[in-house]
């Protein structure tokens, strides 16, 4: 089975469209997002404006406040806290990376946690993996639904992930150990990698090494997320060798068209939550 990112992602957004449309008729509200995108990094002004156009097909106000790559932290801290503080802005996503002058840490920190829709601030890492209530970030959120789509009840199933980033892999392992699974992080330097995936029953690569999960490294009936977008010429690819893996895998997600679409789904869906949360 192929799991098609795009549809689930079309069906989300679709009852997000239904809802707001739906809050617009009873309020006079509605939902907005604000992205700050600093530099001119090709890659991050493609995310963004997927972001927006997404975001506004379903009807979510959205602006991208855009700044030079010479920007001063002090700037971005100033306008987040006009930002939180505006009662109009449901959601706030500082697109990353970001220049080396401003602190990824500090920025993320200054996002209030109830508007923080990525899900990076510390409140709001610490509660989900505290399992408590949460923003959850949209990639590991979109990574669940796509494996629950092939399989509802994950109890007990060993789940291996590679890659350990804050972004992806250990909310990733938060998410997946609320759902019951033995849960396994890998990384770079992680001993004899191979054995450690072919034990999975679910395995998310979330690497950024293009093609680096084989054949051999799967065991029959897997489910395989994978969430790599690397650039091989022209061609994107994922960290999974797809073509060789698909017909062992009992499900098994493409680059492109599988976790992307779902991850701007689950983003336009932490913004109208966060919306409904402290503005309806
Ligand atoms: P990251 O911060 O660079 O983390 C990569 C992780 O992979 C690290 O934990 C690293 O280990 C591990 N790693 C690197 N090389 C390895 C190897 N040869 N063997 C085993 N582990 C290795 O990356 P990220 O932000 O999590 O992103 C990962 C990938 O997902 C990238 O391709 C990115 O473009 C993509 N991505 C996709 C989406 C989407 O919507 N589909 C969203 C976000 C990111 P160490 O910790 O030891 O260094």
């Amino acid at each position: 089975m192929i799991i098609d990112g795009k549809k689930e992602a079309e069906v989300i957004r679709g009852k997000i469209k239904k809802e707001i449309l739906e809050i617009k008729l009873k309020t006079t509200k509605t939902p907005s997002l604000t992205v700050i995108l600093i530099g001119d990094f090709t890659p991050s002004k493609i995310y963004v404006k997927n972001k927006e156009k997404s975001a506004q097909e379903v009807g979510i106000n959205s602006k991208i406040l855009k700044y030079p790559k010479n920007v001063s932290e002090k700037e971005i801290l100033i306008k987040i806290d006009e930002l939180n503080k505006d009662k109009n802005i449901s959601g706030i996503l500082v697109q990353l990376p970001l220049p080396d002058q401003i602190s990824k840490e500090k920025i993320i920190n200054a996002i209030c946690p109830s508007k923080d829709v990525d899900g990076f601030n510390p409140v709001n890492v610490g509660n989900l993996s505290s399992g408590y209530k949460s923003i959850v970030p949209c990639t590991p959120m979109a990574c669940l639904l796509l494996i629950k789509k092939v399989e509802k009840n994950l109890s007990g199933k060993h789940a291996v992930i590679i890659g350990r980033s804050n972004l992806n892999g250990k909310p990733m392992a938060q998410l997946l150990l609320k759902e019951n699974c033995t849960v396994t992080i890998v990384h770079s330097k992680t001993k004899n990698l191979q054995n450690e995936c072919l034990k999975a029953d679910i395995l998310v690569a979330a690497v950024g090494v293009p093609n680096l999960v084989k054949k051999d490294w799967v065991k029959d009936n897997a489910i395989v997320i994978d969430v790599g977008i690397n650039k091989v010429g022209e061609k994107l690819v994922g960290d999974v060798s797809f073509d060789e893996l698909k017909k062992k895998t009992k499900a098994i997600t493409p680059v492109p068209g599988g976790v992307g679409p779902m991850t701007i789904a689950c983003l336009l869906k932490n913004t109208l939550n966060c919306f409904k949360a402290h503005q309806l």
